[in-house]
C-alpha cells in the first residue's frame, strides 16, 4: 500500500451556496485522519467528491500520480478508493455474499464465479462475518450490517477507504468491535479517512484531524493540537 491521496483546492456550490471552498490536503500513505466539523461544514460533499459521487466545481483529486477528478464512482474503485456510507445500503433482495460479491465486479481486477466467491468470504471473515455468506440481508442485524458495508468496501481491495459515520449509531460494545476493526485495517497500512462525530473514536484513532467550518478547512495536524483550539472548539460549540 503505497499511494497518496491529494486534494487541491477541491470546490462545490450548490445553486447560490459554496459548501466546499478551496479544501486541499494529502492524506499520506498509511495515515488514519479524521475529517471533523460541525453539521453543514462539507464532509460529506468532500467525500462524495473524492468517491466521484459528485462532479466538483474546481480543484483536482489525485491518487499516487493520477488524477481522478472527473471520474465515476466505479472508475475511482479501479484506482484504490473506497467508500462506506452512512446510512448501510444493501440490496435486500440478495445474500450477504452476494452483497459483497457486487463489489468485487468494480474493483481493482475483477473477480467472477468460484474466485469471487472466495473472495466475499475472506472479506467476511475478515470484518467477522464468517460463514455467513448465504444468510438474507435483512437477518442481520445493526452491527452485522455495519460488517457487510465494510466487507463491500474491502472487496474492491482499496489502499484508501473513506469512512462517512460508518462508527455511527453503535453501542458501547459494538463501537469497541468497529474502532477494532478499523485499528485492525491501519495495521494493514490502509490509508483512512474518517468523517465521525463520536470523539472517542477519533481520539482512538486519528492521529491526525482536519477540521472543515462552512465549507473550510479551519486546522489540520496532530489530533491533540487540534482538538484543543480555541477555534475548532468554537466552531463545534457553534457561534
Ligand atoms: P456535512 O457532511 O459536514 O454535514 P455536507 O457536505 O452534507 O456537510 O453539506 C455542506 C453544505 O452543502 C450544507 O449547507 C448542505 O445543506 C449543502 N448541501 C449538501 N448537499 C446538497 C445538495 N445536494 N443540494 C444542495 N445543498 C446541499
Amino acid at each position: 500500500m503505497s499511494v497518496t491521496l491529494q486534494l487541491n483546492n477541491l470546490h462545490k456550490r450548490f445553486g447560490g451556496l459554496v459548501a466546499v471552498k478551496d479544501v486541499s490536503f494529502t492524506l499520506s500513505p498509511g495515515e488514519v485522519v479524521g475529517l471533523l466539523g460541525p453539521n453543514g461544514s462539507g464532509k460529506t460533499t468532500v467525500m462524495n467528491m473524492i468517491s466521484g459521487a459528485l462532479p466538483c466545481d474546481g480543484g483536482r483529486v489525485t491518487v499516487g500520480a493520477k488524477d481522478i477528478t472527473r471520474m465515476k464512482p466505479h472508475r475511482v474503485a479501479k484506482h484504490g478508493v473506497a467508500r462506506t456510507f452512512q446510512l448501510v445500503r444493501p440490496l435486500p433482495t440478495l445474500t450477504v455474499g452476494e452483497n459483497v460479491m457486487l463489489s468485487l465486479a468494480f474493483g481493482h481486477k475483477r473477480y467472477w464465479g468460484r474466485q469471487a466467491r472466495d473472495l466475499a468470504e475472506e472479506k467476511l471473515a475478515f470484518v467477522g462475518l464468517e460463514g455467513r455468506g448465504d444468510e438474507e440481508v435483512s437477518n442481520l442485524n445493526y452491527i452485522d450490517q455495519k460488517r457487510m458495508e465494510m466487507a463491500r468496501a474491502l472487496a474492491s481491495e482499496p489502499e484508501i477507504l473513506l469512512l462517512d459515520e460508518w462508527l455511527a449509531g453503535l453501542n458501547p460494545s459494538e463501537l469497541k468491535i468497529g474502532i477494532d476493526l478499523v485499528r485492525h485495517l491501519q495495521g494493514q497500512g490502509m490509508t483512512v479517512l474518517l468523517v465521525e462525530h463520536i470523539m472517542e473514536a477519533v481520539r482512538a484513532l486519528c492521529s491526525r484531524c482536519i477540521v472543515m467550518r462552512t465549507g473550510e478547512v479551519i486546522a489540520d495536524g496532530p489530533s491533540e493540537e487540534v482538538l484543543s483550539q480555541p477555534a475548532v472548539i468554537k466552531a463545534y460549540l457553534g457561534d
